[in-house]
């Protein structure tokens, strides 16, 4: 069976993993990947101060290191190759391309100078090479900085927030691109707001990202007593889920502290959602925040009662969404490719050779290991189907990087990632630094030929 599989990051791999550990048939996988790069949302999503989750790399990497596997980096589907041409040459394709654009509040302001969605940001900083320096950096002058505000209260916000509040020990340890590093080194704003729409019960964190922003040396944390007294129904869950209790217990240990002297504060605001972002000359100066409650539901709803704070720059965590991609079902609401335990679905009805896995699977939730067990489900749905198969008509004797060579595209396998590697290592150790992240497309694909 020859399967092609959209997406190099976890999801992807992890179903690499599957399909070459099943023994049920002999398989051959192509992993089409549009970066000139693996590893999806590990290089460009987790944190790169979270160092052991980072290295989940060095796991995903020895599952490329097969020759039943070939990854085709560099090779975006739908633009260098279709969905239609991929059938020609696969038995089965499996999505794996995750969620690769943004919610949006909504609100005036939003796309003010100065107002930046989280997925931009964080590109920015891991070194994604789609994302353009100039318009991020144009807005995070560290002179006038003083004020920032996140919006939204999931891992995301956290990761954000770090950024601008992490020790420089921290900061320098990491693999960001050397411009990157320089910047946020200078960057201190005096205040950070998080700002979360519902309780501490319901917020997204989870208790150790929690627990970690606590135990920073330079920063206060900052939580209103008043916020904490629960309405019944979070009152419900806290007493029901033990990972909101914990979540619970860390804000109120904050709450007790005494008012700190420490150069940064976090002030983590509940009930409380922008209306507004307040704009002069092109650029965000403040936010218009209003109070919430839950209603018996525990749905939001506004009270009215809106008060504003400034800001010099405002960061959207409110959840990622999905890309469409042509010739292939899409459900518009939640952002995901529709499907049965992964079995791509079009109006109900499944679309023969197609699967999914991952956040255009089931949405932007969960951590990295979340995707092993989803993988699993799309892989065995697929070995359940495979007498179905419509197996891959004339070009199978053909490969696809003939098609690739025909239109000029340089695709980068395993081997030229090997040399990225190896040159982002040499390019750290020029600055005493373990790696740092090439960011340039050019740059990447550079690194990816065998020298002369
Ligand atoms: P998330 O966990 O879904 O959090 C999104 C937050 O945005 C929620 O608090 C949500 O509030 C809020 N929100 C949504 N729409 C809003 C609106 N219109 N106005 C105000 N607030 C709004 O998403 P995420 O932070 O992007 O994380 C995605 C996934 O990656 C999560 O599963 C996360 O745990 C994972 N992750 C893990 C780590 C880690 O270190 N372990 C790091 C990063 C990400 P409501 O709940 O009220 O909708």
């Amino acid at each position: 069976m020859r399967v092609a599989i959209v997406g190099a990051g976890p999801s992807g791999l992890y179903a690499v993993d599957h399909l070459l550990k099943q023994t049920e048939v002999e398989v051959n996988v192509d992993l089409f990947e549009q970066l000139p790069v693996p590893f999806g949302l590990v290089r460009y999503g987790v944190a790169p101060d979270h160092f052991s989750l980072r290295n989940v790399r060095n796991t995903l990497e020895k599952i490329l290191d097969d020759d039943r596997v070939r990854l085709l980096a560099n090779v975006a589907i739908g633009t260098d190759v279709t969905v239609a041409e991929l059938h020609e040459y696969y038995d089965a394709i499996i999505f794996a391309y995750g969620t690769g654009d943004d919610r949006n509040l909504g609100i005036d302001g939003e796309d003010a100078r100065g107002s930046l969605a989280a997925r931009t940001f964080v590109n920015w900083y891991c070194g994604h090479p789609d994302q353009d320096r100039e318009p991020v950096e144009a807005v995070l002058d560290p002179s006038t900085i003083r004020s920032v505000v996140v919006v939204g209260a999931g891992n995301v916000a956290l990761d954000v927030v770090r950024m601008f509040v992490t020790t420089d020990e921290i900061l320098n340890r990491t693999d960001m691109p050397q411009h990157v590093l320089d910047l946020l080194t200078q960057l201190k704003p005096e205040q950070v707001h998080v700002l979360s729409r519902r309780g501490p019960v319901e917020a997204s964190f989870t208790t150790k990202e929690l627990r970690e922003m606590g135990e920073l040396p330079n920063l206060d944390v900052v939580v209103d007593p008043a916020s904490l007294e629960l309405h019944p129904s979070s009152q419900e869950l806290a007493d029901t889920d033990r990972l909101r209790k914990r979540n619970l217990d860390v804000f109120a240990e904050w709450a007790q502290r005494s008012p700190g002297t420490h150069p940064q504060q976090l002030h983590m605001h509940f009930f409380t959602r922008p209306v507004g972002i307040g704009v002069e000359d092109g650029a965000v100066v403040s936010v218009d925040i209003e109070t919430t409650e839950l209603d018996d539901d525990g749905r939001v709803q506004g009270t009215g009662q809106v008060q504003t704070i400034p800001a010099d720059l405002v960061i959207r965590s409110i959840g990622y969404y999905g890309n469409q991609l042509e010739e292939v079902p899409f459900d518009e609401w939640k952002g995901v490719i529709p499907n049965e335990a992964g079995r791509v679905l079009r109006d109900g009805v499944q679309v023969p050779g197609q699967y999914v896995v991952g956040w255009i699977k089931r949405g932007p939730s969960g951590v990295v290991g979340t995707n092993r067990k989803d993988a699993v489900e799309t892989v065995q749905s697929l070995l359940a189907d495979r007498d179905q198969l419509v197996t891959a008509g004339e070009s199978r004797s053909s490969d696809v990087t003939a098609l690739l060579t025909e239109r000029g595209v340089e695709w980068v396998e395993f081997d030229g990632w090997g040399l990225i590697n190896a040159a982002e290592i040499a390019l750290g150790q020029t600055r005493g630094r373990d790696r740092t992240t090439l960011h340039e497309r050019k740059a990447l694909l550079a690194a990816a030929k065998p020298p002369q």
